[in-house]
């Protein structure tokens, strides 16, 4: 394949891609936008396989065939749940990709001279740099998602000094890099700092904060993609990487707003938080019981439901019934809308795919801010599987690690009836004052039992 026809195939390639962003935005059109994305690879893996500048074909096929094969096997395998370790562990190979090229092109650089090496030298210093932070970034995220590790954040004295310490000291040792034409000792010292710095940015954010992580390294793959772009001069690779870059950036910015936390002390890495806050665990009170008999009864004297999925809805596999339980109230001409907060579940948009899934009519389904004042004249809120997003922490107790953060305002309805097993906290840790309200009764048990148990008597 000659030159002209490869940079061709990337610039459709680089189309598709932006296609597939686009079409990711929307559900309606978010299969479109998976297929455009496939096809934007497919065109872009043959490209550069087949193009002037590869070599090995047959070792780089061999890979793929091994990789593929991995990579099939465990997309089967993986849990809806389990979506976002799954997520933040390919992250990190993204990011030890970029420290591995960093290595390789130093060692290979070339008889680059004067501007042309130094350019090249801090493409290779950057790529690297970032490739480590993402890489223990990543898999320190990996192990707070997977529950191998707490999901506390980790407080270091002095942490923000340390953070700076490191981002100084890498400067200098770019200095010194660029200075001596490339040392292998500045770049391994920078690769050690990267790693380590990469791993406290992660590990002092905590329990609720950690969707923003997981947006905020999808950003950073992105960038450590584009860094290896330039070090193999491969202008797919760099567009793609920005595009990742970019719009894992803005999806930070809008978690952040969605969270009200600052995007600056994201990156900073720690939410000001010193450790000291209450998890609410005290006792709160006494919780009030319900049987499913009695929700099914109070559901069909209700005009208005709202319900609330969260986290624990996709353990359950709850949907289903979920949506049954919604037909069979329309049915009866009842108003049921669901209400979505942008963190529930583990992923960005977790409970929208459930959702769509189950074949619940998108006109039903509110964002947070289009539903939030409407709990007061809602009959019966459905709470399900659902915790730190619908906790009145987040605005009662300033001392909360959630404080400031938006939640669903369900405790201002007639009503609340809360599908879970246990007494137990939600992903940040913190007890839930809302469980302990006059109006709150809990519902325990499996939420998909206790939904089908609920259609049993509706
Ligand atoms: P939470 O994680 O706060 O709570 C889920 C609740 O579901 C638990 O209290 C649990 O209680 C219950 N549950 C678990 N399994 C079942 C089951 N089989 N049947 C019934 N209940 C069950 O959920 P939210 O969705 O409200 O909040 C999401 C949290 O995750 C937030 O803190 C968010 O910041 C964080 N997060 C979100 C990400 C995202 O992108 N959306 C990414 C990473 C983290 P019990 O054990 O008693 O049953």
């Amino acid at each position: 394949m000659s030159a002209g026809i490869v940079q061709a195939a990337y610039i459709v390639a680089a189309v598709l891609f932006i296609m597939s962003l686009a079409g990711l935005s929307k559900q309606e059109t978010a299969r479109a936008g998976n297929y455009y994305g496939i096809a934007g690879m497919a065109i872009a893996l043959i490209a550069t396989i087949f193009g002037p500048d590869a070599q090995g074909t047959g070792w780089i096929i061999l890979a793929m065939i091994i990789g593929g094969a991995i990579g099939i096997h465990f997309a089967k395998k993986v849990e809806m749940t389990e979506m976002p370790e799954l997520v933040a562990i390919l992250h990190s190979f993204v990011g030890m990709a970029a420290v591995l090229v960093g290595f390789n092109t130093f060692l290979d650089h070339g008889d680059l001279t004067g501007a042309m090496l130094n350019i090249h030298l801090v493409e290779i210093f950057l790529g690297v740099f970032i490739g480590a932070v993402t890489f223990t970034g990543s898999v320190v995220a990996f192990g707070k998602l997977r529950g191998l590790i707490s999901s506390k954040p980790l407080m270091l004295p002095h942490r923000h000094k340390l953070n700076l310490a490191a981002v100084i000291v890498s400067f200098l040792l770019l200095m010194m890099f660029v200075n001596a034409e490339g040392s292998m000792f500045a770049l391994i010292v920078v690769t050690l700092i990267a790693f380590a710095f990469g791993y406290h940015l992660v590990a002092s954010i905590g329990g609720a904060d950690m969707p923003v992580v997981v947006s905020m390294l999808n950003s950073y793959s992105g960038w450590a993609a584009a860094a290896a772009g330039f070090m193999l001069a491969n202008d797919l690779l760099i567009v793609t990487g920005a595009l990742v870059g970019s719009s894992g950036a803005i999806l930070s910015y809008i978690m952040c707003k969605a969270m009200n936390r600052s995007f600056v002390s994201v990156i900073a890495g720690g939410f000001g938080t010193d450790g000291s806050a209450s998890t609410g665990d005290e006792e709160q009170g006494e919780h009030h019981e319900a049987s499913a008999e009695e929700v099914a009864e109070m559901l069909k004297d209700a005009r208005s439901v709202i319900i609330t999925p969260g986290y624990g809805m996709a353990v359950a596999q709850a949907q289903y019934p979920v949506h049954e339980i919604t037909e069979k109230l329309r049915k009866k001409g009842v108003n049921v809308r669901f209400g979505i907060h942008p963190v529930a579940g583990r992923l960005p948009g977790h409970m929208n795919v459930l959702l769509a899934e189950a074949k619940v009519p998108y006109d039903i389904v509110l964002e947070m801010d289009e539903i939030n004042d409407d709990f007061e004249e809602t009959d019966v809120v459905l709470v399900i599987g659902a915790n730190d997003t619908v906790n009145p922490a987040a605005q009662e107790d300033p001392n909360s690690p959630i404080a400031g953060m938006p939640v669903l305002e369900v405790w201002n309805a007639k009503h609340v009836i809360v599908f879970k097993r246990s007494m137990n906290t939600g992903y940040a840790g913190v007890q839930n004052p809302l469980f302990f309200k006059e109006n709150t009764q809990m519902l325990f048990g499996d939420a998909k039992e206790s939904c089908n148990k609920i259609l049993e008597h509706i």
